[in-house]
């Protein structure tokens, strides 16, 4: 018998790839960096690749890393890099690395000088995100460096790539604003020899509102949970989370009763108080407190009080709730019980934290279907 779980739907992960893929004639790297979105990164890379995903997107070398050792050979990007990492390591296991700096390409040739083989590199260039990439300024230098490495033979320049802003409001002028700046990126970069096999651009969004952006290869994360990175719209994306708990206590209480800590809330007449087991250490935001909505007994219903570390009550009226009972928490939203969506709106964040929220923790993970089970 369990107690809470987080549901995976390795299906639903499938094909929210696959109608991802139908969308693009580009090739699609399903973005797995963060477990997963805390969906899992292996069970959901190999629901990705079934759904037809040809690439793998991680933001670290250790998440890169952690693929190849589970057996998983299809192409990885790995983007994010501080100096004196065992590059040599990702370039030994085949692993393609983000080079948005001249000292991180020298780190890159130095990794393949170490494993005697190839560093294969994307060049990144910064069109306006002012995060990791190459400023224009710094991009010609780059280019040059990265084009001397490829006639040594010390990398193989595999692909030009960037990151949008804003691309989840799509008719943002940032967005036409950084589609100018990479093309020329790309042109600066022709300059140099340098005419890369993938030159990628799009995240989730932008694989869903803009065309023009697709280039070789769209890089979705969010959409293969799901979720809509655009407020409003679905897409037909199916969400694979879903988190549960069942009641742990049931009780009576009188009117004018506080509940949970600091009695936030106080009930306004005699009524029936759930324990549902999971807290803040399992995921759920104590910013939720007196407002995340929980579907419970087919009704949904509002968090009583402050979310603990453990647990939250729901006040259910009259309703004949009972211990065992089954507290939905978020889900793809079905029955009309809440998504990731609204807890993302009562807590003033986006899906992407809640979802991830519920990764790692002591609540066992269970999935659901069979797209990329390894038997
Ligand atoms: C996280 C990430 C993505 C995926 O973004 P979504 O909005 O989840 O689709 C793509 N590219 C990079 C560089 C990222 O960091």
């Amino acid at each position: 018998m369990w107690q809470a779980e987080v549901r995976v739907d390795l299906d639903a992960i499938r094909d929210n790839v696959a109608l991802l893929r139908a969308r693009t004639t580009a090739e699609v790297m399903a973005v797995v960096k963060g477990d997963g979105y805390g969906h899992g990164m292996l069970p959901s890379a190999r629901a990705a690749l079934a759904g037809g995903a040809t690439w793998l997107g991680v933001a670290t070398l250790d998440e890169g890393l952690a693929l190849r050792r589970a057996g998983i050979e299809a192409p990885v990007l790995a983007w994010l890099h501080s100096p004196g990492l065992p590059l040599h390591e990702g370039v030994a296991a085949g692993i393609d690395l983000n080079a948005g700096s001249l000292e991180l390409l020298d780190e890159l040739v130095t990794a393949a000088r170490r494993a005697e083989r190839t560093a294969r590199v994307h060049l990144k260039i910064d069109t306006g995100l002012s995060r990791g990439g190459a400023t224009a300024a710094e991009w010609p230098a780059l280019l040059e460096a990265a084009a001397k490495a490829q006639v040594d033979g010390e990398v193989e320049i595999v692909g030009v790539w960037s990151h949008f802003v804003s691309a989840d409001a799509p008719e943002h002028e940032s967005v036409d604003h950084q589609l100018a700046a990479f093309a020329d990126g790309l042109a600066v970069a022709e300059g140099f020899g340098v005419t890369p096999r993938y030159r990628h651009i799009a995240n989730s969004a932008a694989t869903l509102t803009r065309p023009d952006a697709h280039y070789d290869l769209v890089r979705p994360g969010i959409a293969v949970y799901g979720l809509s990175p655009v407020a409003g719209e679905t897409f037909g994306l199916r969400p694979a989370m879903t988190a549960r708990a069942r009641v742990a206590l049931t009780k009576r209480v009188p009117a004018g009763q506080g509940v949970s800590y600091g009695h936030a809330y106080v009930t306004e007449r005699a009524t029936t108080l759930a324990l549902v087991p999971l807290g803040y250490a399992d995921g759920v935001p104590r910013a939720a407190s007196n407002s995340g909505p929980i579907q419970l007994g087919g009704k949904r219903r509002t968090i009583a009080g402050r979310v603990c570390m453990d647990q939250v009550v729901v006040d259910v009226g009259d309703d004949p709730i009972e211990s065992g009972d089954v507290a939905t928490l978020f889900g793809p939203g079905d029955d009309g019980g809440p998504t990731a969506d609204d807890w993302a709106e009562v807590v003033g964040t986006i899906n992407y934290e809640i979802v991830t929220r519920f990764g790692s923790t002591r609540v066992p993970r269970v999935y659901d279907g069979d797209a990329g089970v390894v038997r």
